[in-house]
């Protein structure tokens, strides 16, 4: 609604209010704003970087327990109170394994756990909250254009509405590293090289959400690659347009091809064959365009 009909793009949400920031009582004052200015930043990077605007809004819920996290996503969203439970423990759980500040994201939710003691610029960077706050605001603008599948559906199904895990958070990944860091793609993407010292991962086998806990290395980073190599083709707004067709559930494999222009399975073999740095360890950018 109002991507292609400019009239509509009044009555968007988002005009408004972009998005919602709730704070649980047990986050200090100092890390709500540092909190809401990465987030703020994130958005403010959407239309430059993704070529795109939001037509509808989201929440942020940021707490210390997974009972405020509940009962503050509960009062914005439709989400079920078991659901948000659910989702809850899992943000918080991962804070308590050592984690500082974790964040999950849902269609139209973002939750945020962190721990009661930490605080920007001592347990968590500066880098590290705005690199948080650009990857899950990426997966809202990838749940927003292509609509999201819950969290409890089948693994097949999850892939075919939200396309490859591996691209969904290679991705936010790559968005993430754009704006936190503000540099290339590629160095990026060279740094991910660097955690595949034996060879990059096959993403044919990144496809189903599961493997994101099952070989979250290989998701993640491999995943990262794996969305910067089309940037380096068709730019950041082609991976916007990608989740776009998604929307029109014509099934990932056709939206992929026609917004990176590339066939899936091509783009696979050239993904395990292409070099990506030169002899003395330079990236090479834009190798896809050679062909
Ligand atoms: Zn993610």
């Amino acid at each position: 609604m109002g991507e292609r009909n400019s009239v509509l793009k009044a009555d968007w949400p988002s005009n408004d209010r972009p998005y919602e920031i709730a704070f649980g009582e047990g986050v200090e004052q100092r890390f709500q704003i540092k909190f809401a200015v990465a987030i703020l930043k994130a958005k403010s990077r959407v239309l430059p970087i993704l070529g795109i605007e939001l037509a509808g809004w989201d929440v942020i819920a940021v707490a210390t327990t997974p009972q405020e996290l509940v009962r503050l996503a509960l009062k914005d969203t439709p989400y079920s109170e078991s659901a948000l439970k659910r989702l809850a423990t899992e943000t918080c759980s991962r804070v308590n394994t050592g984690n500082s500040i974790y964040a999950l994201a849902v269609h139209g939710l973002i939750l945020v756990c962190k721990s009661p003691g930490a605080s920007v610029g001592r347990e968590i960077t500066q880098s590290k909250l705005e690199d948080l706050a650009a990857h899950e605001f990426m997966h809202l603008v990838q749940f927003q254009l292509a609509g999201s599948a819950s969290s409890n559906d089948r693994p097949d199904q999850a892939s075919a509405e939200r396309g490859p895990i591996w691209l969904l958070e290679g991705s936010a990944q790559a968005f993430a590293n754009a704006v936190a860091f503000d540099r290339p793609a590629w160095t990026g993407r060279l740094a991910a090289m660097r955690k595949f010292p034996d060879g990059l991962p096959d993403l044919n086998e990144l496809e189903h959400r599961e493997m994101r806990s099952r070989a979250p290395i290989p998701v993640y980073f491999g995943g990262m690659i794996g969305a910067v190599d089309p940037v380096d083709k068709s730019g950041f707004p082609a991976i916007a347009k990608f989740y776009e067709i998604l929307g029109r559930r014509g099934g990932w494999q056709r939206a992929f091809e026609e917004a990176f222009g590339i066939s899936v399975d091509t783009y696979y073999t050239l993904f395990a064959e292409m070099e990506r740095v030169n002899t003395q360890g330079a990236p090479l950018s834009g190798w896809l365009l050679r062909d």
